[in-house]
C-alpha cells in the first residue's frame, strides 16, 4: 500500500513521540524491555495502553527501545505523521520516499540530518520487528 509510514535512523535517541500524538489509529509503538512488549498509547506518555505486540527477538535486538516502530499492518497511510511540522528530526517518511542513498532519490524532508544515507533497511525492520 502506498504511503505507509516508516521511522528511520534519525529517531534513534530522540524518540520525542510527537508522531504518536498525531496518529489517529495508535499504530506507532514503543518497546518495553522489561515486559518484552511493543506497546502503543492513546496519547504519548499517558500510560494508557492502546495495543500491544510481541517483538521478534532478533529484530528488536538491533535497536531496542532507542526508536519507535510503526506497525505497517495497522498504518492507514493517513499521512499525518510525516507532515514536515511533526517530527523534529525528519525521521519519518512515506514508504516510497525513504532515502536509498542515491542522488536521484527524492528526499521527503530536506532538514533530515541523515538525508542521502540508505534508510531502506528500516522498511524491512518495520515489517520484521512485530512478531505477532
Ligand atoms: S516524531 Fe520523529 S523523533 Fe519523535 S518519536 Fe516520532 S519518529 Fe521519533
Ligand atoms: S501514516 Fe497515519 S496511520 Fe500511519 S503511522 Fe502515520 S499517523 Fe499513523
Amino acid at each position: 500500500m502506498a504511503g505507509l509510514a516508516i521511522i528511520t535512523e534519525a529517531c534513534i535517541g530522540v524518540k520525542d513521540r510527537a508522531c504518536v500524538d498525531v496518529c489517529p489509529v495508535q499504530c506507532i509503538y514503543e518497546f518495553d524491555a522489561q515486559k518484552n512488549t511493543l506497546f502503543s498509547e492513546d496519547e504519548a506518555g499517558s500510560g494508557v495502553i492502546e495495543n500491544t505486540h510481541t517483538p521478534n527477538p532478533d529484530s528488536i535486538a538491533i535497536f531496542g527501545n532507542t526508536l519507535l516502530y510503526v506497525n505497517l499492518d495497522e498504518c492507514t497511510s493517513c499521512t499525518a505523521c510525516y507532515q514536515p511540522d511533526v517530527c523534529p528530526v525528519g525521521a519519518i517518511y512515506s514508504e516510497e520516499h525513504v532515502p536509498n542513498g542515491s542522488a536521484s532519490t527524492a528526499k521527503y524532508n530536506s532538514e533530515d540530518p541523515n538525508k542521502g544515507h540508505d534508510h531502506t533497511f528500516f522498511i524491512q525492520l518495520s515489517r520484521d520487528v512485530f512478531g505477532d
